[in-house]
């Protein structure tokens, strides 16, 4: 008798963490406004500008006081926002009036320039802001505003997710997006699930209540575990009820240059941005309710804005 067998079992793809997954570290960061909130930020990171085109990574909650954000301006990024409780009063430039509930996605496009205001309406606000860069070739398109209420949802394993960017599992969000990227929300019951994932992202796992572990990794909840892309799929496992979204996208490649709300491509554009918004400059157009509230821009820095670069782990 010999063993005829020539080839040995391949090894398809080893599980653990591999070369440029990292786990980044959460800011507490106060916004402004007469009734302002505090954040816990994680993107972007000095290390670390974009995870596809997501640019900014806010959690709030779960025992966030209620905050009003008077009107501000945006440029050349939409913002996500996602709830996982409360409630919120969203008025902007381009004539929307609209509560934001769970479940629902809020997709605001600021284009070439908006305005809005949030207003909490509950006593607790638990939940994420996202923002996106948009493209060269669409920051000029015109503002607009989404609401999404009929999200698709999956079950594998111990989790339920809630697709509201992009497509996961074959579900996919009608949310209006500019450069290929996924969002999701991710519940998860004591026990396991492996997601999969489009091997030409990159993407990043936040929890905002429990713990879990990510490919053995110990993950708390506040920091973001970024995985580099090139991963099929992710194992999570958690010990207590977890809750925490899934973002990822293709490497975003722009240099954008980032101050305040505003997104642009150099100094200088930031600069007329600012000039516009302290002139109340119709680019910007009028938030209904507020008469001629709304919050100053900061000073310019002394030192010219610069992209912030990636860097490798
Ligand atoms: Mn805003």
């Amino acid at each position: 008798m010999s063993n005829t067998e020539t080839k040995p079992e391949e090894v398809i793809c080893e599980p653990g963490l591999r070369a440029g997954d990292v786990l980044l570290e959460a800011r507490n960061v106060p916004l402004g406004g007469v009734k302002g909130v505090s954040v816990n930020r994680t993107l972007p990171h000095k290390n670390l500008p974009t995870i596809g085109a997501f640019c900014f990574v806010d959690q709030f909650g779960p025992t966030q006081q209620p905050g009003q954000i008077l009107p501000h301006p945006h440029t050349g990024l939409q913002t996500v926002t996602w709830l996982f409780d409360g409630m919120i009063h969203h008025r902007d430039s381009a004539g929307s009036d609209i509560m934001v509930r769970p479940g629902q996605l809020n997709l605001m496009t600021a284009g070439t320039g908006i305005a809005h205001s949030e207003y909490d309406q509950e006593d607790s606000q638990f939940g994420f802001q996202l923002w996106t860069a948009l493209p060269d070739s669409d920051r000029g398109t015109t503002p607009h505003f989404e609401q999404h209420s009929d999200l698709p949802k999956f079950s594998t394993g111990s989790l339920e997710a809630q697709v509201f960017i992009g497509s996961l599992h074959g579900f996919s969000s009608p949310a209006k997006t500019y450069t290929p990227m996924v969002a999701a929300d991710l519940n998860i019951q004591p026990g396991s699930a492996v997601i999969e994932l489009d091997p030409n992202f990159e993407h990043g796992l936040v929890f905002a209540r429990g713990a879990a572990r990510i490919e053995g990794q110990e993950v708390p909840s506040g920091p973001l575990m970024f995985l580099a892309k090139g991963r099929e799929r992710v194992l999570i496992e958690v010990d207590e009820p977890t809750r925490g979204i899934l973002i990822g996208g293709e490497p975003f490649t722009e240099p954008i240059v980032m101050w305040w709300n505003f997104i642009g491509r150099t100094h200088d554009e930031i600069v007329e941005f600012r000039e516009l918004w302290e002139n109340q400059d119709q680019r910007f157009g009028h938030v209904v309710g507020h008469g001629d509230e709304h919050i100053p821009a900061p000073p310019m820095p002394s030192v010219s804005l610069k992209a912030r670069r990636r860097r490798t782990f």
